[in-house]
């Protein structure tokens, strides 16, 4: 089989295009033959040595599976061979008392696909059975690759870790990536008023586009004194963030009380300084926010086939040119999700 491999880290870091033996799947696992992959920055991250974690390489990125299954494990009874299927790439044991609950997000065994194994930017790939999810009949493999991570951690963050009621102000930052393009769709369907940023006027036109009531130029250094006009004041109930560094800090100045920001990421910057008063006289909390569960994938293909919810793609790649997706990415001129098609 054909596959995308990371042999050198850098930025860019070196690729090659390999032939591989086949995957053969361990007992609990199957073999899936990926129709698309989608590119996150986690791959980015992975490619510079970003990660806090050593990959010995070389490594096939990509975790944002969809594909149908090519070949069962010898103990693997409940899918059958053609089925389409989406991966959960937070891998998870099972078995420990954070998976007993369903939280497969923060189980204590966690790896993920595409960084600390083999995943999606190639024909095959070998996943554990346990990690995926059945793909809802009607929604097609590229919608269901645009989703299944950059989607389900916005209904992670929305549904999961923090709750929107109807009438609440919800912001979302970077309206026109990945996370952005779907918190916004989501919080809509939610009842909620949504105000959402970008840096580019293409961006804002997309965050418009997706139902977003007010998009402000977050190239503004004083973008929160939009916000807080828009709201007269009071601030939003709830920030999805996942930039990190300043954008973090700065999303306080526009929090409501009892407020909450969830964040999911942090590419601007892993340190902050926090002023504890207004956090601690105004209520809010800051929520932390990893990855998904397979119950999180489930809803967002759901809402999907149900076109409560669309994919946002920007350019789909063939696996031979995934390298340029790196750099498309790295360039930050993304509206949505690239994809990769092997
Ligand atoms: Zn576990």
């Amino acid at each position: 089989m054909k596959a995308i491999q990371l042999i050198a880290h850098g930025s860019p870091g070196k690729f090659e295009l390999r032939t591989l033996d086949n995957p053969t799947p361990a007992p609990d696992e199957v073999v899936v033959r990926v129709h698309s992959c989608g590119l996150n920055h986690l791959d980015l991250w992975l490619e510079s040595a970003g990660l806090p974690i050593q990959v010995p390489l070389p490594r096939t990125p990509g975790g944002e599976i969809a594909g149908r299954i090519e070949q069962l494990g010898s103990a693997v009874t409940n899918w059958k061979v053609g089925d389409a299927v989406a991966v959960q790439s937070n891998l998870f044991c099972g078995e420990c008392e954070f998976c007993q609950h369903g939280e497969e997000s923060v189980c204590l065994r966690g790896e993920l696909l595409g960084v600390s194994r083999d995943g999606g930017f190639a024909e095959l790939v070998a996943v554990p059975a346990r990690a995926l999810v059945k793909i809802p009949a009607g929604l097609d493999f590229n919608s269901s690759a645009a989703l299944t991570l950059a989607g389900s951690t916005a209904m992670h963050m929305l549904t999961n870790r923090a709750q929107v009621r109807a009438g609440d102000w919800v912001l979302v930052m970077g309206g026109a990536s990945g996370v952005g393009s779907a918190a916004i769709q989501i919080a809509k369907q939610l009842g909620a008023h949504v105000i959402s940023t970008g840096s580019t006027e293409p961006k804002r036109q997309l965050a418009f586009q997706l139902g977003a009531e007010y998009v402000v130029d977050s190239s503004d250094a004083n973008w929160p004194a939009a916000i807080r006009k828009i709201t007269n004041r009071r601030g939003v109930d709830l920030v999805v963030e996942h930039v990190g560094g300043d954008v973090l800090v700065k999303c306080f100045d526009c929090l409501a009380r009892n407020g909450t920001i969830v964040t999911c990421g942090a590419t601007a910057g892993r340190e902050v300084r926090l002023n504890l008063w207004p956090i601690f006289v105004k209520q809010q909390r800051l929520i932390g926010s990893y990855g998904r569960n397979r119950a999180d994938i489930q809803a967002t293909l759901e809402w999907a086939a149900a076109g409560k919810i669309a994919p946002v793609i920007d350019f789909i790649y063939p696996l031979a040119e995934a390298p340029a997706a790196f750099e498309k990415l790295r360039s930050r001129m993304v509206l949505g999700k690239l994809l990769v098609n092997p």
